[in-house]
This record gives C-alpha cells, structure tokens and sequence, in this order.
C-alpha cells in the first residue's frame, strides 16, 4: 500500500502518521521529494483501514497495489480449486451443470423435473425452498416443506441439491443439502457469510445485483476466512441501462476471476436474461468464456410457475440444450 501525502506536509505529521502505522504489522518506508512524501507499507496491509488513514487531513491519495482479499487470491493459492460435492467436482477443468426450477412447488413437479434433468445429462438439481422475492405478497417457496421435497427427489435420483439459505436461524434445516445458495439479495449479509463460513458444505456465492468482482471476491473472503473454503462464485448478471433483459450477464467476470481467484466460477443465464430463448446461446458463450458450470432453470410447465416461468425451459428445451452444451465441451476439450 503507497500513501501520497499532501504538498508540504511537515514533519511530525509524517511522524504522526507513522506512529498510528506502528500499531500494524507492517514496515513503513518514508521517501520525501521535492514536493510530494509518499509513505510505502510492505508486509500484510489487508487490516490496515484504508478510511482511517483517509481522514488524516493531509494524506492526498492511497493507493493499494496487492488486493484486499487474500484466502480467494489466485497469488496466494495457484492451482484452481475442485470443489467436491459427494463426489461430483467442479472446477480445475471438472464442468458440471445445475438444473431444476426456481422453486420446489410439489412432490410431483421436482421429481418430475429431477429425472427428467439427470436423464439430459444435469449432474446436480437446484430448487428454492426459501424464495426471496420483491413483493411479499408474491410466492414465498415452500420453505421448510421444499426442503423434505427436495431430500425426496435425492433419494429417487442419486442427484446431490443445491438450495438458497436467506437466514442464519433456518440452518438446521439445511442438514442434508449439499450445497448453500447464497443468492444475489444476500451476498452482502455479512452475519450470515460469517456463520456459513463455520460450516463444512460448499457454498454458491451469487454475485450481488450492482456488486463489483472486488466487493464479490470479499464476500467469498468472509466465508473463507471462517475456514470453510470451499466456495463456487456464480455470475447472474447485474444491473445495468439495458431493458432488454431482465439484467446484463457480464461474462467478462468469467475472465477476470479465472485471472483473480482460483475458486470455480459457473454462470447462471436465466437470472441474468429472464428470457427463455436466450439462455441456450449465453449458456453456450460462458462455455466459451472458460466457466466452470452452469445454473439453468427448468420447469415442466413454465406457464403455470409460480416464480420465474418466462426464463425457464422445459425439460425438452433443457434436453437440446444439453446436447449443444455437451458438443461444444467436447470440442473445447480437443486439441486443435
Ligand atoms: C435463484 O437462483 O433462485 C435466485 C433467486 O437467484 P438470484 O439470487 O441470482 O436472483
Ligand atoms: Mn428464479
């Protein structure tokens, strides 16, 4: 981390400011110039507060040349992590895709779709038990009951589940799920990435609706700074000018994470469009794009859904979208 200070700025400030640095395990270097004194600070700076220093009255600028997250930087742990989900794995090159509706709405309905899903080759089932939705006069989710429902269509299929938790208290509940969504409204719920962060299930982090990747790889940080690191970042696209679609899928995110972090990073296509033909060409792009997985809903009556039917496909949309995803996995898979 480098502190410009200000033009003129007299000595016992600078021993002022030196003296508060103390109280950090870092080194202090002071290099004075004609005008400008800039304060270098080698060593762990990630607990140094960067507004602290800001409100010394005669710091200019502060610029931080490592990143603030640590546990999730690639610079710290090279090789990509696999995270393994009774034993289907994701990332270092394992691909996987989530499928189910957007909420468990009856016994029929996800055991219908969990077969149907695993027959077109889906290897983990996703459903929402716990919805968060905008009105709270919209459908809740089941809760409690779509998560029995949910263990149901386990058993019947082999599939492990994948459900969003929306607080800490319902918890006991998850016992049996495999992986904790946290979706887009909570990823900034401290409390409750620090409580996840004691847990020993993988976690899908879904980037926050106007979040940037630092902010995204923070959160990932308070999870794994708790210790459990086995973390799945999911790009759902965020808000943006564009009407268009219900948000704007970056998938430039896909990059620069692979480039940032070397936790798995898939993209969830129906959140970030809404629209259901355009889930098959972006889930395409983010193979593309060096994505880890996918997250696409499925529902076997779009029309009747309770939550988020124009995005979903059916089983048999679902069906020919897999075998273009499966082709062009392949085809990224051979060498040219
Ligand atoms: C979901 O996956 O059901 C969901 C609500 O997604 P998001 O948090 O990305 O909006
Ligand atoms: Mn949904």
């Amino acid at each position: 981390m480098v502190l410009i200070l200000k033009d003129g700025t007299s000595d016992s400030n600078i021993m002022e400011l030196v003296e508060y640095l103390d109280a950090y395990n870092v080194s202090v270097s002071v290099t004075k110039g004609e005008h400008t004194t800039i304060l270098c600070l080698v060593g762990d700076t990630s607990s140094v507060s960067q507004e602290s220093v800001q409100s010394f009255s005669f710091v200019e600028d502060i610029r931080r040349i490592q990143e603030p997250y640590k546990a999730a930087n690639k610079k710290s742990h090279p090789e990509p992590t696999v995270v393994d989900i009774n034993g289907v794995k994701i990332g270092g090159g394992n691909f996987q895709v989530i499928a189910g509706p957007c909420s468990v709405e009856s016994e029929e309905q996800i055991i219908e779709v969990a077969k149907a899903v695993k027959a077109s080759g889906a290897t983990l089932m996703r459903g929402g038990a716990f919805k968060p939705r905008t009105s709270p006069y919209a459908f809740q989710g089941l809760r409690a009951e779509g998560i029995e429902l949910l263990l149901e269509a386990k058993k019947e299929t082999g599939m492990p589940i994948v459900t969003e938790i929306m607080s800490a208290a319902h918890l006991p509940l998850f016992d049996h799920v495999d992986v904790i969504q946290v979706g887009a409204r909570n990823m900034q719920n401290f409390e409750l990435l620090k409580v996840l962060g004691k847990q020993d299930k993988p976690i899908l982090l879904k980037r926050g609706l106007a979040n940037t990747i630092e902010e995204w790889l923070m959160s990932a940080e308070y999870i794994m700074s708790g210790g459990n690191k086995n973390i799945i970042l999911c790009e759902r696209g965020i808000r943006s000018f564009e009407t268009a679609t219900r948000n704007t899928l970056d998938l430039s995110a896909v990059t620069v994470l692979k480039e940032k972090t070397h936790l798995p990073v898939i993209v969830d296509p129906s959140h970030a469009t809404g629209i259901v033909q355009y889930v098959e060409p972006l889930s395409l792009a983010a193979i593309a794009a060096g994505a880890d997985g996918l997250i696409i809903e499925v529902h076997n009556n779009p029309q009747k859904a309770l939550c988020d039917g124009p995005q979903s496909l059916t089983p048999e949309q679902f069906d020919n979208t897999m075998k273009k995803i499966k082709k062009l996995r392949r085809f990224m898979e051979t060498e040219i």
